[in-house]
C-alpha cells in the first residue's frame, strides 16, 4: 500500500517548493523496509527563506490579527484534522510502523483537542490587574508573541508533536517554522495542505531535512525569535548551546526514563494492565514510558509472574490489523540502538525474561522484553533505551525506592503505586519529575502542562502554560498628568 499524500514539497510562504538544492530524502516504512516516498532535503537557503516567509507574515498582518481571529482559524484546522483523520493515522502508521487501530483511536483526538483547546486559550491570555502602583502612574501589562518560532520535532509521534507546538505558538500570534524529523515528514505535509486554506501565507511553514543543516540552520538564525526542540538531551544540549549567540528563547521537551514505583499493597492487576499498555505502547518509543519497574519486596516476585506472560503475549505484527499491539521500531538504526542496549545488559550480567532478539523479518522489529538489571546502576536501568524493554528492580523500603526512582539524569515521568493515600502524595512531593501518576501511568491531558525536570528539559507542553511560554510580557507606565 502507498501513501495517497498529494504534496511531498516543503510549504514555504504559502507556496510547495522542493527546496533551493533539489536534493531529495528516502522516507521508509519500517515494517516493510521499504521506500515509500522521497522528500526534499532541505538546506541553509531553505530555512533563510522560510525565516523570510514567517518574518513577513508576522509583521504584515498575524501579529496584530485578533485573538477570535486566531481562534476560529484554528478551530477550522482542528476541523479538517478530525475529517481527514483516518488518511493521518494510516500516514503515520506507515511512516512510523504504528498499529493503525490505536493511532486513530489514541491519537488523531487528541491532536484535535489540541488545536481546540489553544483555539479557546487564544482569547484568555491573562495578566495582573491595570493599576496605580506608583502615585500618579498607571501601569499595565500586554502580553505578545515573540515573533518567528522555529518548532523541531522528533519522529516518536509526529503529528501529535507538531500539535502541542503549533498550537500555543500560533494561538499566541507567533508565526511558525516546523521542522518535522527526517525520518517522519509525511504527516507535516499533510498537514500543510490543510493549513494552506485556513492561515495566511507564511503564517505556517514547514521545512524538511536533516538536524544539520535544517534543525540547527533555524536554531542560528538570528530572525527566529523562539525554538522549542522535542528530542534527545544530546540534542537538547546543542540547542541550548548554539541558541545563546543570539539569546533566542529556548523551550526543551527532552528524553526520560519514567519509573513505576510498585508498593507491596498495590493492586497488581491494575500495575500489570498499564505496564503492557504503557511500557510498549508505540513500540516503547514514548518519552513517558513506563520503562523502569521498581517494586517492593513482597509484590516482586508476583508481579513478575504476572508481567512476563503478559508482555511476551503483545500481539506484534502488521500494523495495519485491527488487532496488533505493536509494530516495529521506527528505523533500522534504532534497532541497533535498542538490541545495542540490551545485549549490552546480557554481558553485563542482566537476566531477560522475555524478548530480547531481534524478531527476523523484512523492516525493523524487536521482541517486546522484560530485563532484570544486575545493579540499579546498570545502563539498562540509567539510560533511555526508547524500545520496548522494561527493566524489573526488587527495593526495600520507601527510601530506596525513592532514591532509585531520583537517581537518573532524566526527570519527565514517574508513577507511584498504591493504596495508602499518605504515602501517594508523600512520594509525588518528593519524586524530581513533570509528571507524576498515582495508580495509572500515561494518560495526558490537555488543560495540564506536561514537561521535564533535569534533563528532560525546561518549558511545558498543553496548558495555558505553555501558551504563556510563546508569549512575552510588558509593562507599559503612564504618567497620569
Ligand atoms: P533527536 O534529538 O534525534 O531529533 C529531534 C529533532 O531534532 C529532529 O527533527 C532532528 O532532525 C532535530 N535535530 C537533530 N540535531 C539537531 C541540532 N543540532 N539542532 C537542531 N535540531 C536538530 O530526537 P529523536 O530521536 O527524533 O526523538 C526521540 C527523542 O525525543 C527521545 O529522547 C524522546 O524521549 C524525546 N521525546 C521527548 C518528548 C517530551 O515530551 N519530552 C516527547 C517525544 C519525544
Amino acid at each position: 500500500m502507498s501513501t495517497t499524500l498529494r504534496r511531498h514539497e516543503m510549504f514555504i510562504g504559502g507556496e510547495w517548493t522542493p527546496g533551493a538544492g533539489g536534493d531529495a530524502q528516502e522516507i521508509v516504512n519500517p515494517a516493510t523496509g521499504k521506500v515509500i516516498a522521497h522528500v526534499p532535503k532541505g538546506s541553509a537557503e531553505d530555512v533563510d527563506r522560510a525565516v523570510a516567509a514567517a518574518r513577513k507574515a508576522f509583521d504584515e498582518g498575524w501579529s496584530d490579527s485578533t485573538p477570535r481571529d486566531r481562534s476560529e482559524r484554528m478551530l477550522k484546522l482542528a476541523e479538517a484534522i478530525e475529517a481527514n483523520g483516518d488518511e493521518f493515522a494510516r500516514i503515520e502508521s506507515e511512516n512510523v510502523g504504528k498499529p493503525l487501530a490505536a493511532t486513530k483511536s489514541e491519537e488523531i483526538p487528541p491532536i484535535v483537542d489540541c488545536i481546540r483547546f489553544f483555539a479557546g486559550a487564544a482569547r484568555l491570555l491573562e495578566g495582573r490587574a491595570t493599576g496605580e502602583y506608583m502615585q500618579g502612574f498607571t501601569s499595565m501589562l500586554r502580553r505578545e508573541p515573540i515573533g518567528v518560532v522555529g518548532s523541531i520535532a522528533p519522529w516518536n509521534y509526529p503529528l501529535l508533536m507538531a500539535a502541542w507546538k503549533l498550537g500555543p505558538a500560533l494561538a499566541a500570534g507567533n508565526t511558525v517554522i516546523l521542522k518535522p524529523s527526517e525520518w517522519t515528514p509525511l504527516t507535516a505535509m499533510k498537514l500543510a495542505e490543510l493549513a494552506a486554506d485556513i492561515f495566511p501565507p507564511g503564517v505556517l511553514n514547514i521545512i524538511t531535512g536533516d538536524g544539520e543543516p535544517v534543525g540547527a540552520g533555524i536554531v542560528r538564525h538570528p530572525g527566529v525569535s523562539m525554538v522549542s526542540l522535542t528530542g534527545d538531551v544530546a540534542t537538547g544540549k546543542e540547542v541550548a548551546k548554539a541558541a545563546a549567540s543570539t539569546l533566542k528563547r529556548v523551550h526543551l521537551e527532552l528524553g526520560g526514563k519514567a519509573p513505576v514505583i510498585v508498593f507491596d499493597d498495590a493492586d497488581l492487576d491494575k500495575v500489570v494492565e498499564w505496564i503492557k499498555i504503557a511500557g510498549y505502547f508505540n513500540a516503547g518509543q514514548d518519552c513517558t514510558a513506563a520503562t523502569r519497574v521498581i517494586a517492593g519486596p513482597h509484590i516482586h516476585e508476583k508481579l513478575l509472574g504476572d508481567l512476563v506472560p503478559a508482555v511476551s503475549g503483545l500481539k506484534v505484527g502488521d500494523p495495519l490489523a485491527e488487532d496488533t499491539e505493536m509494530g516495529p521500531l521506527v528505523s533500522e538504526e534504532q534497532l541497533t540502538r535498542v538490541s545495542g542496549f540490551v545485549d549490552r545488559a546480557k554481558k553485563a550480567g542482566a537476566e531477560v525474561l522475555t524478548g530480547g532478539a531481534r524478531i527476523k523479518r523484512a523492516g525493523s522489529w524487536y521482541e517486546p522484553t522484560v530485563v532484570v538489571p544486575k545493579s540499579p546502576d546498570a545502563e539498562i536501568v540509567t539510560k533511555e533505551v526508547f524500545g520496548p524493554v522494561v527493566t524489573v528492580q526488587q527495593f526495600s523500603d520507601e527510601e530506596q525506592a525513592l532514591k532509585w526512582a531520583n537517581g537518573v539524569d532524566y526527570g519527565l515521568a514517574a508513577s507511584v503505586w498504591t493504596r495508602d493515600v499518605g504515602r501517594a502524595l508523600r512520594m509525588a512531593r518528593k519524586l524530581q519529575f513533570g509528571t507524576v501518576w498515582i495508580n495509572t501511568h500515561i494518560p495526558l491531558v490537555n488543560e495540564m502542562p506536561h514537561g521535564g525536570y533535569k534533563h528532560s528539559g525546561y518549558g511545558k507542553d498543553m496548558s495555558i502554560y505553555s501558551l504563556e511560554e510563546y508569549t512575552q510580557i510588558k509593562h507599559v507606565m503612564a504618567a497620569l498628568d
